[in-house]
């Protein structure tokens, strides 16, 4: 897990910590810690795809980057959440695939998805997530590690995505057994939907090696999804 996202989950377990020990003198309602964490780890981008505590500067980003396996697995690991939200009609708004191109445009950690969901903002705003809101995020969340499961039957960039889900389940009142059953369930549900559009998502990864603008890589699934597949 990179050293910036590893500072944020610290910052925001001591303001968890922090506001559940002041909260009843302060009348604060638990859900709003867990709302701002929410915010704070998952607003901007679903991932930072992480080197698994190997590192996370841009500079051990652009010498793995030298690695064409390393970038092919994180193409591969973005293509699940860009294709995932993309079904689920969240709308995806960016990529970036390496720390310096997340670096380029503004973003923390090595690369991911961003979106901007209006709903989504809203419902933080009122202070509270529909369930259905929740499991549409569960999902796409879980979507990356499905496809590197599917694409090469283990997973190394989803720690910073399980970290991050597990955060805030727990932090909306989940047991540690129930938010790791959410995240199988909610992995095989991502799983499933990247199987039925197994034919989009070979063509969103193609639209990504290519570096293809957002707009480019939804025309790539909208045609894929024309095509008669067996
Ligand atoms: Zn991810």
């Amino acid at each position: 897990m990179s050293q910036t996202a590893l500072n944020l989950i610290a910052i925001s377990i001591f303001f968890m910590t922090l506001s559940v020990l002041l909260g009843p003198l302060l009348n604060l309602s638990p859900t709003i810690p867990a709302l701002a964490t929410f915010t704070i780890l998952g607003i901007a981008t679903f991932d930072s795809f992480s080197l698994q505590g190997k590192g996370g500067t841009i500079f051990l980003d652009w010498i793995a980057g030298f690695s064409s396996e390393h970038r092919d697995r994180i193409v591969h690991h973005e293509a699940g959440h860009f294709l995932v939200a993309h079904l689920l009609d969240i709308p995806v708004t960016g990529y970036t695939l390496s720390a310096w191109e997340a670096w380029k445009q503004g973003q923390p950690g090595q690369g991911g998805v961003s979106f901007n969901d209006d709903q989504l903002a809203s419902q933080l705003a009122a202070g509270q997530i529909s369930a259905q809101m929740l499991d549409r995020y569960c999902t796409i969340w879980m979507a990356g590690i499905a496809a590197e499961t599917l694409v090469f039957n283990n997973t190394e960039g989803g720690a910073d995505d399980q970290g991050k889900l597990a955060g805030i389940l727990t932090n909306l009142g989940f047991s540690l057994s129930a938010c790791q059953q959410k995240q199988r369930f909610h992995a095989l549900q991502a799983k499933t939907l990247l199987q039925e559009n197994w034919s989009s998502y070979k063509a969103l990864v193609q639209a990504m090696q290519q570096r293809a603008s957002v707009t480019d890589c939804q025309s790539a699934i909208a045609s894929s999804e024309c095509q008669v597949v067996d």
